[in-house]
């Protein structure tokens, strides 16, 4: 496995860092799609490009797949989305991730898998998961089965102030750290044994970077905040899915502003978290 630069991610975030509105600024938003693909592409990829309609507008899925040497493994899903709600200039949601899901496919490069890799960058996210649930109902007619998912959602912020962290009622903060220097991975009960083996195979990867677990009753049917991501459609279609995230608006007050700015993001923060994921990824799928 290569080792994730901090240059390259620089420079995908500079490529992708800008308004990726469909609706206000769809230009843009297929720039940055032909932009993924060519950087998935040359990692050696073999890349498929999904159409989405959505209120008279087109944008992508861009999805490349990294085969693995057994079928039978099924396919997991490494996912970022890349569109950004309107005004925003969507640095850490998520061309933080997006950068993230770029180099760990770099990375990965010289790594013969086992498993079928999909890196998808889903569009239409902050419409209601439309990009995903696009493709979801074209993996059920083409009968694909998927063995696991993640969605890096917002993965690029740190405050390592006391008290810089905050959590939604019903988790027990008295088990998590107060300041804001780990990535959370979020799964739901059918989910759990994914999301630890995430969290773990993180941490052994790449022990200096904090990955904490949150699991949420049930389907997580009735937790608004924890289903803000691309996993939340697989969940529904009971694929164990896990969100991999800085934990959003529970630490970075620049969520959904035009604050969300590159210079508010931690690069080196966002290097150990690709490293510890493509770790991860070579690990679980080989
Ligand atoms: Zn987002």
């Amino acid at each position: 496995m290569l080792k994730p630069e901090i240059a390259r991610l620089e420079h995908h975030l500079r490529a992708l860092v800008g308004e990726r509105n469909p609706l206000t600024s769809l230009d843009q938003l297929h720039r940055c799609g032909r932009y993924i693909e060519a950087s998935l592409q040359d990692s050696g990829l073999r890349m498929e490009r999904e159409e989405v309609p959505f209120n008279g507008t087109l944008s992508h899925n861009i999805l490349g797949f990294k085969a693995g040497s057994d079928p039978s493994r099924g396919t997991f899903v490494l996912a970022a989305h890349y569109d950004s709600v309107q005004g925003t200039p969507g640095a850490d949601d998520n061309a933080s991730a997006v950068a993230a899901l770029l180099e760990t496919a770099r990375c990965l490069e010289p790594v013969r898998l086992g498993a079928t890799l999909l890196f998808a960058s889903f569009t239409l996210e902050e419409y209601g998961f439309v990009g995903c649930r696009h493709f979801l109902a074209g993996a059920h007619r083409r009968k694909d089965r998927f063995r696991g998912m993640v969605s890096m959602e917002m993965i690029g912020f740190r405050n390592g102030e006391p008290g810089s962290q905050s959590f939604p009622p019903y988790v027990d903060a008295s088990r998590y750290p107060d300041r804001g220097n780990f990535l959370a991975a979020v799964g739901n009960e059918p989910s759990r044994a994914l999301t630890e083996s995430l969290a773990q195979g993180m941490q052994t990867a790449h022990p200096r970077l904090p990955v904490h677990t949150l699991i949420v009753p049930g389907r997580g049917d009735a937790f608004t905040e924890v289903r803000l991501s691309d996993h939340s459609p697989f969940w529904e279609v009971g694929v164990p899915a896990v969100m991999l995230t800085d934990t959003a608006f529970f630490r970075n007050p620049h969520y959904h502003q035009p604050t969300d700015t590159l210079e508010t993001l931690d690069l080196e923060f966002l290097q150990d978290g690709t490293r510890a994921m493509a770790g991860f990824l070579e690990r679980h799928l080989t």
